[in-house]
């Protein structure tokens, strides 16, 4: 249920709907626009949506109460019509702005991470990223560097700039991770985590919430309403390929699906298409795909030698490569009237 204020209703009326709701035990989040504060009522069961809406839409300084329908509620277009945008440092994704987030799978070394920062920067991506905690289908693949891959990550900015986004796996990692990321990253594993996904949205920084690879958009998009319910609409959503019968690339990349959850939610939506092809020669051609098909912004795999890499290394473009694929990014984002 969403109650949205009159322009000329005061503090107080505001104040008072709110006390109504926790008289209630129901949660709230609220939006203060221009001209008018809008207020999310979290946690009304489904029987009492009707009554409830008719007795605050008679509260004083109440303009209307709009039942939500749908599954999500803080993140539907129904709460906020238009596409927002998001900043991870001073980096934009939405509203007409492509970011793009570049880096390796994993931190591997410092010498790595500064070298894959510095021609990342030159090319023109808008924040880098590597895993220091990463999740890997097998307990004895190399598991990242942890507390030290962060810092890693931090001297990497320092010298760069570029803002860091790098992955949280656990509830337990949240508080150091945010102390040294731009944006934290929740994974395609941990997609329906959902005491990880409260979490992150309590933490104070933007997250990124990959696609489960098993997960319907429905799923995806609840799950994003766990962190906004958390208490923050700083998410991004990166679709990141699915499992499907096909084989020939390592999951299918679903641009089908991105502009179907565009449809539904104002949050950026960034595509993934190292993760979703896991073929290096194959990420340009579906990284311009997804520019095409009004990604907000893209996730790509670089590494310096990715021959050497400890993990994804097939999918992960040279600085070369990734250099060349960013001049051709901008010209398919300003044939489709963005910015990259
Ligand atoms: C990653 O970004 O390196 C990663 C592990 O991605 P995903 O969670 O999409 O598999
Ligand atoms: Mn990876």
């Amino acid at each position: 249920m969403i109650i949205v204020m009159r322009p000329d209703s005061t503090e107080e009326d505001m104040q008072r709907v709110i006390s109504r709701l926790s008289d209630r035990n129901y949660g709230h989040h609220l939006s203060r626009g221009e001209s008018r504060t809008i207020i999310g009522a979290i946690g009304a069961p489904d029987d009492e949506k009707e009554v409830v809406a008719g007795q605050f839409s008679v509260l004083p300084g109440v303009e209307r109460v709009v039942p939500i329908l749908k599954p999500y509620k803080l993140i539907s277009r129904e709460y906020n019509p238009s596409p927002t945008a998001v900043m991870i440092g001073n980096a934009k994704f939405g509203a007409g702005h492509i970011g793009v987030i570049a880096g390796p799978c994993a931190v591997e070394s410092q010498e790595q991470i500064m070298q894959t920062a510095r021609a990342v920067k030159e090319a023109g991506a808008s924040a880098l990223r590597g895993g220091a905690f990463k999740p890997r289908t097998s307990p004895y693949d190399f598991q990242g560097l942890g507390r030290e891959g962060l810092e890693m990550l931090a001297n990497a900015r320092e010298e760069t700039g570029l803002p860091v986004v790098t992955e949280v796996m656990d509830v337990r990692q949240v508080g150091a991770v945010a102390e040294v990321a731009d944006c934290l990253q929740i994974g395609a594993r941990n997609m329906q985590n959902y005491d990880l996904l409260k979490e992150a949205g309590r933490c104070g920084k933007p997250v990124m919430l990959k696609r489960g690879f098993s997960s319907t958009i429905t799923e995806w998009l609840k799950a994003s309403e766990y962190i906004a319910a958390g208490g923050t609409l700083d998410i991004i959503l990166c679709e990141r390929g699915i499992r499907t019968f096909e084989t020939a690339t390592r999951f299918t990349f679903d641009l089908g699906g991105m502009v179907a959850a565009r449809r539904e939610t104002f949050l950026p939506i960034v595509a993934d298409p190292s993760h979703a092809i896991g073929v290096a020669s194959l990420v340009p051609q579906m990284a311009l795909a997804a520019v095409a098909a009004g990604a907000d912004g893209l996730a790509i795999e670089v590494h310096p030698r990715p021959d050497q890499a400890l993990s994804d290394g097939p999918q992960s473009l040279t600085p070369a490569a990734f250099k060349d694929l960013m001049k051709r990014i901008r010209t398919v984002a300003e044939a489709v009237g963005a910015e990259a």
